[in-house]
Formats: structure tokens, sequence, C-alpha cells
């Protein structure tokens, strides 16, 4: 991609400030985290409900970026870059993106729906990449941010556009639709009526066929009133409407594969496809109408419909063996895949060394040898430390490269691989599916453990996102990521954090500061119980004690001036009805005493705990102790001369008394999607689901029983699965019996019995399942709140509960 800034200037009715808008915009940014950044980019400086990436424009130029899209110019930056001043920067860069399309003539195809929208976009892009140059909206890339991004991977040697549109509010979809600008419509579906956006179904269907308004032909399930609304021509497909343009009979289904009787104008074939469920083959049908629209051969159609395959939607990081982290990408290798992985993988590294194996990358548009100069430019910036090559074009063409090992195939790298050279670093495995790459993944993975717990990267900076939207933008935040981030996992939540720019970090114990401060997190760090043979350690990583007792207070002060320190940041615990840590009111004149005119220390922060904020029944109560901290704060402040900043909210404190946020706030469960009451919870994404499989399905007959001591009895014919699950991993044992439930293909099954160690049984007898099948523990549903109530106890418990033998994976939508 490349253009004239002029042209973006123009798009954007933008006002230029800086020395020179001779500039060829080489790469288009939003991600200021990406070491993509360069001297060739114009950076987007895009403003969220609560992000604003106007605060990285400072870093930004200091690594080297000199272009920038703003809604204003922070202070400190002027002068010292270029920058295009606009009412909103969301906008401008859909204007850009605009532009840029209007340079290219070729047929673009548009989907959108409310699934399958990503499954039909790859999968067209691999029924016709064999014969055209496909350019595609990379993984899920659909919203108003996503569509531009994906159009400026155009380039003038694709012939063919697939992108996909989503919405999920009135009037979004006007704005993508002059972006992709679509010849052939697809809609894929229109699932439930829960899209909260939209005022009703008619509304909802008009919104998105918005997206159909260039279009010559639309595919779509027959439904009239869809069809009504929607202008052009159109292929309807059903699996019951003989009526349809496409009438699909589901002939037979064995060994994995679906034969579909297919009647198209006056033929009648049959199609194979690897699935068996009506999803995916509702999804195939849309294929085939885009198939039947360009005319393609019907043995042609056959035989690529045949090798459809799963679709990974979103990227991934893993365990790996020895220490690594994974990113498994390996079904996808183009260009600007490529680009996205490289950025994921600056964000999740926990390792300072990082390797790419990467396969021969297709459907670039480019001419190769451009291409791999390219490929080689951007391993560059990214730094990586060691690349490994397997195909033969690439090979070849990053054979100069220092830091290269190349092999001809997948079977070679197996053959000569050698799992102790890899070793504590971060791996992304990149390969186009032809390579077999999944190979590679399952040898480099950690020993599998069918349960693992997903943690949602997006959910929390969401509900990161809503937290702050309650307090000023003036007021901190100190995030709780004790007890392994409420078990979800400590350092790859804490560097999430900071790219948001949390003040403080909160940690129970000095070693979990010490375990972030290892993996390279550098934002403070407050230690809530330290004890005092941690105060050395704690000021080697440079840790900040709550300090709650006088005897705590005169062992750090005896250190610190031993070791001559001085100004060593603290932070004063005042009990003030908790009853828990921290100075009571008789200790103060003691404590006034210790600080007053004190060198070694300085009290960076005052504060107190909440003993029920989470119920506003004890209003008085919470209020009381709010009035005892600020007497206490007065006196102490009246002694020391300086004024610490103050806190004394948690998580239900921040929603149930915002009034007083004071200086600072400290979020801890609401971070990780669990609110205590109902309103909090409507607000919050799930963060956390829990997943494993089936391992064994059974049939049992009456008069026998399930599990130890026999507590389940059978009294009519039944089908029982298994779970390789137990209490050990942190599912409680009063959360069996019939009280609780798991979730198996959008189905609740009662768990029958006691709950074992390792595994549990659950009753599939009107579930319609397989061994192998997935199985949600917990999650949207059942939800960690529900489990809590139901078991007597609270959702932190549940949380924090659960095993570090279980498997943690981070993902981004
Ligand atoms: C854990 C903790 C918090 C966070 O509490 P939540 O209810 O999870 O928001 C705040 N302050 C202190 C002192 C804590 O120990």
């Amino acid at each position: 991609m490349n253009f004239n800034l002029q042209h973006s200037i123009k798009a954007c009715q933008g006002e230029f400030i800086g020395n020179s808008t001779d500039f060829l915009v080489e790469h288009i940014s939003i991600d200021s985290r990406s070491m993509q950044n360069g001297t060739n980019t114009l950076f987007f400086a895009l403003k969220g409900q609560n992000h604003d990436a106007h605060h990285y424009i400072e870093e930004l130029i200091s690594k080297g970026v000199r272009y920038f899209v703003v809604e204003f110019i922070p202070e400190n930056c002027q002068g010292k870059a270029n920058f295009i001043l606009v009412k909103n920067t969301t906008k401008a860069l859909q204007e850009t993106a605009k532009y840029y399309r209007s340079l290219f003539q070729f047929p673009v195809i548009g989907i959108t729906g409310s699934n399958g929208k990503t499954i039909v976009k790859e999968w067209l892009n691999f029924l016709l990449s064999p014969d055209y140059t496909t350019v595609r909206s990379p993984k899920s890339f659909n919203s108003q941010v996503g569509v531009p991004l994906s159009i400026f991977g155009i380039n003038e040697n694709h012939n063919l556009g697939i992108f996909e549109a989503g919405i999920s509010q009135k009037n979004e979809m006007q704005a993508l639709a002059e972006i992709i600008q679509p010849k052939i419509g697809v809609f894929t579906n229109l699932g439930s009526a829960h899209d909260e956006g939209f005022a009703n179904w008619e509304e909802k269907i008009a919104e998105k066929s918005a997206l159909f308004q260039s279009c010559e032909v639309v595919v779509l399930e027959k439904n009239e009133a869809i069809e009504t609304g929607i202008l052009c021509s159109k292929i309807t497909w059903s699996l019951e409407d003989k009526n349809a343009t496409i009438f699909a009979e589901i002939k037979s289904q064995k060994e994995g594969f679906s034969q579909i009787q297919i009647h198209y104008q006056n033929e009648t074939f049959t199609i194979e496809i690897p699935f068996l469920d009506t999803i995916s083959i509702k999804n195939s049908l849309s294929c085939l109408g885009v198939l039947l629209y360009l005319n393609m051969e019907i043995a042609t159609i056959q035989e690529r419909m045949k090798n459809l395959y799963p679709i990974e939607i979103r990227l991934q990081a893993k365990k790996g063996i020895n220490n690594c982290v994974l990113i498994d990408d390996s079904y996808s290798s183009d260009y600007q895949s490529l680009k996205m992985a490289l950025d994921f993988l600056e964000q999740q590294k926990n390792h300072s060394k990082k390797t790419i194996i990467l396969s021969d990358i297709f459907q670039s548009g480019l001419p190769v040898a451009t291409l791999y100069q390219k490929v080689a430019v951007i391993l560059q910036n990214n730094k990586i430390d060691r690349i490994i090559t397997i195909g033969e074009t690439i090979s070849q063409h990053l054979k100069e490269l220092p830091n290269v090992i190349s092999f001809p195939n997948a079977t070679d790298f197996l053959q000569q691989f050698n799992t102790q050279s890899f070793q504590n670093e971060a791996i992304l495995i990149k390969g186009a599916r032809s390579f077999n790459f999944d190979e590679i993944v399952v040898l480099l993975e950690e020993k599998k453990h069918e349960t693992v717990l997903e943690i949602n990267l997006d959910a929390i900076s969401h509900n990161l996102n809503f937290y702050k939207s309650k307090v000023n933008p003036t007021t901190k935040i100190m995030v709780m990521v004790k007890a392994f981030g409420y078990g979800n996992g400590g350092f790859e939540i804490a560097k999430l954090l900071e790219h948001h720019k949390v003040d403080y970090l909160g940690v129970a114990f000095a070693d979990e500061g010490i375990e972030l401060r290892k993996a390279g997190i550098t934002t403070p760090i407050m230690v809530l119980n330290p004890e005092n043979s941690s105060f050395h350690a704690m000021i080697a990583y440079d840790l900040e004690p709550e300090i709650y007792s006088i005897t705590g207070l005169q062992a750090f002060l005896k250190l610190a001036k031993e070791r001559n320190i001085s100004h060593y940041p603290i932070h004063i615990k005042l009990d003030t009805g908790m009853h828990r840590l921290g100075f009571e009111p008789h200790l103060m004149d003691e404590l006034k005493g210790l600080l007053k005119n004190n060198p070694f220390v300085r009290v960076k922060s005052i504060f107190s705990h909440l003993a029920a904020s989470d119920d506003t029944s004890f209003d008085t109560f919470t209020k009381n102790q709010i009035a005892r901290f600020d007497a206490m704060y007065s006196d102490l402040v009246s002694s020391i001369n300086y004024q610490p900043i103050r806190h004394i909210l948690n998580t239900s404190g921040i929603f149930n008394y915002p009034e007083y946020q004071m200086e600072m706030v400290r979020l801890g469960i609401g971070l990780y999607g669990i609110g205590n009451s109902e309103q909090e919870l409507q607000v919050l994404e799930n963060v956390s689901t829990l997943k494993s499989v089936i391992s064994q399905i059974r049939t049992v007959l009456p008069e026998e029983s399930i599990g130890y001591s026999r507590k389940f009895m059978v009294t009519k014919k039944m089908q029982v699965a298994t779970i390789p699950i137990g209490y050990a991993d942190g599912i409680r044992r009063a959360w069996g019996n019939q009280k609780g439930f798991v979730v198996i293909n959008n189905q609740k099954a009662a768990i029958l019995g006691n709950i074992c160690m390792d595994m549990l049984m659950v009753d599939v007898t009107q579930i319609n399942c397989k061994p192998g099948d997935e199985v949600i523990i917990f999650g949207y549903s059942p939800k960690v709140t529900e489990i809590a109530t139901t078991i007597g106890t609270i959702p932190y418990e549940v949380l924090t509960g659960i095993s570090q033998r279980v498997k943690r994976i981070f993902y981004k939508n």
C-alpha cells in the first residue's frame, strides 16, 4: 500500500500542521505497541470511550513516527511532528480508506450477518484463491475500524476482494458500505434477536442490508422478510423451500462427511463437505451461491468443497514446551496476517527472545522478490532472533538474512527437530495450511491437558474502561492482580494493564511482585502483605510495601537506614472498620512520631479498605468508615507536612460510592468480569471460560448407580458422559449431585453423583454429543456468580480456586 499524504488530508478534510505534506504513506497504524511503526507510518490516534491513543504520541515520536492524524495536538508534541487535525479520527480513518478503495475497480464480495461472517469469508477465500489474487479482511476485522484497516491491505495486483462487515448499532453500516463497495453480497444469517443495539428485528434487517446498496447480487438463505428489503437480484438457498434458487437436501451423513444434493436451475448434483453440523452446512451453501454466480464449474466446486476445513478465528497464545509461549497461527500465510501476527507476538511475549517459524507466503498480490523483501524488513523491525523458514520459495529469498535456518518442508523440520533447541522464548508459528504446521504446534505445545481456562483480554480492557468511566479522568487506578490475577494469569494481565497505563498494580505478597518485575513489568507495584523478611528483595525489585504496623514500619526504617536509602515509597494502611490490617486510631501518635521528618521513606499514599461496599444496607457503616479515614488522614498529614494521595474504594466501592474516589481507586474483581450486583454484571464482559472435553460416553441402565458412594441412582436408561476435571482442578464438590451443571453444545448437562478428584460425570441423555466435544464448565453459562450462589460462597473463591494445573490460554477477539 502507498499513497500520498495529501490525498488523506483532502479525504478527511483535515487541517495540516507541520513541515511538509510531501510524504508517501506506506503503513497505516492505530496500535502504539506495534514495532512496525516507523518513518513510513501514518498513525491515527483513535479515541475510544475510555481509551485515547493521543497519550502515546510522544512515545511514538521518540520511536521515529512523524505523521499523525489527531483530534488535538498533545502538549509537548507541538512542533515535533506533522499533524493532520480532524474532528474525529475514526471518521478520518474511514474517509482515507474510502479514498484508497476508490483507486481499485475489481469486484468485491461483502459479507454481513449475525454469525458465520469470518468462516464464510475464509472459506470463499480458500475456494476462490486458485483462480483469483484475493485480498480479504484479516481474522474478523469487520468493525468501524477493522474494515478500513482491511482495505489498506489492497494492492494493484489483487483482482478480487472479500471483506466482512459487522455492526452492533443503528447507523453503522452506511460507513462500512461506502468503504467496501461490494458487487456481490452475502447475508450469512440473522441470528437470535438479542442484539441490544437494535429496536427490533426489522430494524436489524434494514440496517444490515444497507451493505448491499452497490451490489449486483446478494446470496442469502430464503426468507421473505429479508428479501423484500434487498432491491438487486438475489440468489437464495434453502434446506426446506423448493422455491429457493438453490434447493439443498442432505442425503446422508457418514464418516465425518455430509452429502448434499443440490438443485440449481435445471441441474442436480451432489456436493460433499467434511462437516456434519447444520451451521457448517448453511455456511457452505452461502459459499456455493457465490461460486455458482461466478460460474465456477460444478466439478471444481465439488472438488474444492470436499476440502473445506475448520477455521481458527482468533490468534491464541499457548503455553509451549520448556517455558516457551506459542502463538499459533498455523492456518494462514498472507502478508497482511503476518503483520498482525507479529504485533500479537510483541504483545504476548514475556521473553526477550523471539522465534518465528514461517512458510511460503501466498496471495500477496506482489511480485515474489518484492514480497520477501518486505517480509525481511518487517522481520528485522520486529527484532526476531531466529527465523525458521519452511518452503522452497521463502528459503530461497530469505537466505541472506543472518539468523535464518531453512527447511524445504515441515517433515524435514520435524525430523531434525530437537525439543531442547526451544527454550524460554516466544515462538510465532505461521504457515499456509498446505504446510501442515499443525503438526509443529502439537510438538511444541506443552503436554496436552484437555482442560483450559481461556481468558479474553479484550473483555478485560472493556471492563477496565467501564470502571474508568465511573471515576474522573484524573483519578488514579490501582488494579489488583494478586492471587495470580484472581486466578486468571499474572504476567499476561499485568502486561495488558501496563499498556493501558494503569497507575499501580497491587499484589498480595512480595513473590508475586518479583515475578512481575522479572517478566519486565515496570508499572509501580504495591505489596499488600509484605513480610519483614522480604523487605530486602522488595527494595531490590522496586516494590512498594503497604505498612500496617509499628513493628513493620520500624523494621523497614531500620533497613532503609542501614542501606542508606532515602525517600523510599511506602503506603500507610489505616484500619477504619475492616479490622484486618492497618493502624488503629490509638497508634496514630506513635506513627506520626516515626514518620515526622523521616528522610528514609516517603509516604506515597494513605489508604483504608471498606468492609461492606458491596452492600448498601450497610451504608451508614460505610460512610462512618470514610469519616474515620478522613479524620485519621488529616491528623497524619498535619505532622508529615506533605499530602500523600488517598484511596479507599474497591470494585463495589467504585460502583456504589464513586463520590469517595479521592485520588485513587483499587479495582479488583470487576476487571475479571464479576460484579457484586446484577446491574454491574450486565455491563461487564465475561473474561474467563473454563473448558474441558468429553472423555467417554456410556449407557447406564436402571438400578445402577454413578460414581463414589452411589450418590446418584439410575432410574431409567441414560447416557452419561465423563469429563476430565474434578475438585483437584478447583471444581467444588458442593457443585455436584445435580446442584450443578456443565454446558455441552449449548445445552445444560446436570452433574451426576459426587465430583471426583480429577473427573465428573454428567447426564447427556438429551444431548447430541460425542467424545471429544467441548464442555463449558463456566463462562457465559453457567456463570461463576451462579456457581458461587448455588454452593454458598462468593465468586472470588470459585475463580481463585482454579488450580494452577489448568492451562491458561489468552486471546483477543
Ligand atoms: C483485594 C483488594 C481490593 C480489590 O477488591 P475487589 O473487591 O476485588 O475489587 C482492594 N483493596 C484491597 C486492600 C484488597 O485487598
